[in-house]
């Protein structure tokens, strides 16, 4: 077996301790950071940590397939609607196609027994090998002293008797070995994952009971601004500032329906079906969050996907009963 590894890099402390074990033992590292574009680990800081200790760092972005993982998970959800055994499991196959890839004899990862309620179990750590037929080859080296030996450690490319007996959710053991081995800079564990955030996961199952085959767009879109749900197949994003508004109407493609005020209101990015019933609650909506004073008296005027529409005010619906704030 090479004495080099694929190392998962989250950003974190845990994952950047485990690089420093694996090259005090003169293994070759080369770093993985697994981006969720809507937003997870910390990817600067992945850089950051990864060029702290010398290795390289390859940046990929989960594809559209990740989010079946979301929309139906074996292992079920967390406390908001995070899968997170089978999103490392999905993760840790894709570590494992880079593995081979790159000729290396295993991966690592930053993993504590007992840390994390959901994946960090014995069980669940069991699972998550097997799963991502990583078996033998999936070294935790912060938890090892407690966990199976691994195919490097048997074959003695990697000393066990190196490695730590981690275990539990308390830090204080991994800050004290980044003081001592002159780590800093790394994500704190609160830097976390939208699919965690109560009002995140809320978005997101209204996405995917209303969406057949949402994409990571969709996803993307479900951080930005204030989300009002028109029909079973029709959204509308409103931007709560000039930077939001900017955003959404960059999104502005097919499948996409942008409306901008020509005067000081916020955008309103529709997302599905379009017709003018949808137009005139996404208006209607507008008008209701722009302040009087800033109403135009005459007509009112807005863009829509760079076109000009110019509407009566008398002729909106005055409320919008069938908008939902998700
Ligand atoms: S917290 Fe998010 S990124 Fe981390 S394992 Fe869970 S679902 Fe995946």
């Amino acid at each position: 077996m090479e004495k080099k590894c694929v190392a998962l890099i989250s950003g974190g402390l845990d994952s950047a301790l485990a690089v420093k074990l694996m090259l005090d033992q003169g293994i070759a590292v080369q770093g993985l950071y697994l981006s969720l574009s809507w937003g997870c680990c910390d990817k600067q800081k992945a850089v950051a940590v990864a060029q702290r200790l010398g290795i390289p760092l390859m940046v990929l972005s989960v594809g559209d397939a990740y989010l079946d993982v979301i929309r139906k998970p074996k292992y079920g959800y967390g406390s908001g609607m995070n899968p997170c055994v089978d999103c490392r499991i999905y993760m840790f196959r894709l570590a494992k196609c880079y593995m081979e890839e790159r000729g290396a004899g295993f991966v690592v990862t930053g993993e504590v027994l007992g840390q994390r309620p959901m994946s960090q179990k014995q069980r669940p750590l069991d699972i998550i090998e097997v799963e991502s037929e990583l078996e033998g080859l999936l070294l935790r080296p912060l938890s090892a002293q407690f966990l199976e030996p691994t195919l490097p450690e048997l074959l003695g490319v990697v000393d066990r008797a190196r490695l730590l007996g981690l275990s539990g959710r308390s830090r204080h053991d991994q800050f004290a070995l980044a003081r001592e081995w002159n780590i800093s800079d790394y994500s704190t564990p609160a830097g976390g994952c939208q699919l965690t955030d109560e009002h995140f996961a809320e978005k997101a199952k209204d996405l995917f009971a209303h969406e057949e085959r949402p994409t990571t767009k969709d996803m993307e879109l479900l951080t930005l601004g204030r989300h009002v749900r028109l029909s079973p197949k029709t959204k509308v994003i409103l931007g709560r500032n000039e930077l939001e508004n900017l955003l959404l109407e960059g999104h502005a493609q097919e499948g996409y329906t942008c409306l901008r005020p020509r005067f000081s209101g916020p955008s309103a990015l529709v997302v599905g079906i379009w017709n003018e019933a949808m137009r005139d609650l996404a208006a209607s909506l507008i008008l209701q969050r722009t302040k009087e004073e800033k109403l135009p008296e005459d007509a009112l005027e807005f863009f829509i996907n760079g076109k000009t529409w110019a509407v009566s005010r008398d002729t909106l619906t005055p409320t919008t009963q069938e908008a939902v704030s998700i």
